[in-house]
């Protein structure tokens, strides 16, 4: 009896403190798409906008491209790898002609405050400007960054120089590689110079502080070949700056091309035995934008540009597929599931929005 009682007080105290299941998540790697809409990944390409000729140039070769009679062949001929791989293996939330949402808690619908809620899980109405300011909140990389384990494991690649501040690499210590920047190292790969080395090769088609998600990713790569951080970020930019150039065929390229990356990503890791079947991939967006002539903005003045977009795959989260019931997540709740899936529980002096209990639940 007393036996079965202390193993009785012990389940307990592991229900209670959320470890009765143990996770198969070992490492989690996080995308960010700059002001992507939720719009194109559910619908694909938007005839509002692909029949104007003031956004979209190219028209024939657009429409040939990512035209289609019905919805589900148009997101598929955008985002294949998201509809064939994604849809199958993992969970996809932002569907809001189903009635299923997610929205960002803060009230300012751009870039910095959207990813700061995203990494601290936590909307500050003090964050409300783009400056170059050194976050004073916590976020759930340098938590994850001081546990067991990961020390140094933890990484994050941009193509805007702003997510350097944005994850207060100047108090953390993490690496934070941004536009501009060489990966420094004793012991570079030959994929890690020649990524350091192209990279200067490219153009700069919008100036200082925004560099190609191309070369953002191949320096991605390289590092998670040579480095295997656990939890790593990779942020790109590409979309949100040919919205705000309101090339409306640029951006469906952008898209279709991230969709590549992703999935040679995803490719990687499946042949990575460190990265294999114990790795949880999340995409994901700072802000949504407007629509119809105010595509190309977003911030208060572009109604929903709140509205974002959860997708998510991984060995703990249950292959449903687009979720199609009705359901509101918000954008400060990524940071805990974050934490959860690599088994924490992010604890900052900040309030933190709870974990999507439906991504942790298991197969
Ligand atoms: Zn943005």
């Amino acid at each position: 009896m007393k036996t079965k009682s202390v193993l009785f007080l012990l389940l307990l105290l592991c229900v209670v403190k959320g470890f009765a299941q143990p996770r198969k998540t070992k490492n989690v790697i996080l995308i960010s798409l700059d002001g992507y809409r939720w719009r194109e990944i559910f619908l694909g390409a938007d005839s509002a906008l692909l029949y104007n000729k003031r956004y979209t140039k190219d028209s024939a070769w657009t429409f040939q491209k990512y035209w289609a009679a019905t919805v589900q062949e148009r997101r598929e001929k955008l985002m294949p790898f998201t509809w064939s791989q994604i849809a199958k293996n993992g969970q996809l939330y932002g569907n809001r002609t189903l009635g299923n949402k997610v929205d960002l808690k803060n009230t300012f619908w751009f870039s910095y405050p959207g990813r700061s809620e995203t990494w601290t899980g936590h909307f500050d109405p003090a964050i409300n400007s783009n400056d170059k300011i050194d976050n004073p909140n916590e976020n759930v990389m340098e938590f994850i960054n001081k546990q067991k384990g990961f020390a140094g494991k933890t990484a994050a690649f941009a193509s805007w120089d702003v997510v350097a501040w944005i994850l207060n690499r100047n108090r953390n210590g993490i690496t934070v590689n941004i536009w501009g920047e060489d990966v420094k190292g004793p012991k570079l790969t030959p994929q890690q110079k020649e990524a350091n080395a192209y990279q200067h090769m490219m153009p700069d088609p919008w100036g200082q502080g925004e560099r190609l998600d191309v070369s953002t990713y191949r320096l991605s790569k390289a590092y998670l070949e040579a480095q295997h951080p656990r939890l790593f970020y990779i942020d790109f930019g590409d979309l949100d700056c040919y919205a705000h150039d309101g090339a409306y065929n640029k951006y469906l390229d952008a898209a279709n091309k991230t969709d590549l990356m992703i999935k040679d990503l995803w490719e990687y890791l499946q042949k990575d035995p460190f990265y294999k079947d114990q790795t949880t991939l999340i995409i994901c967006a700072d802000h949504g934008r407007g629509e119809d002539s105010k595509w190309t903005g977003h911030g208060t003045s572009a109604p929903h540009s709140n509205e974002t977009y959860l997708l998510v795959m991984g060995p703990d989260t249950k292959p449903l597929g687009e979720v199609k019931t009705a359901g509101q997540i918000y954008q400060d709740q990524f940071a805990q599931t974050i934490a959860n899936l690599l088994g924490f529980q992010f604890t900052p002096k900040h309030p933190v929005g709870e974990a999507v209990k439906t991504v942790l639940n298991g197969h």
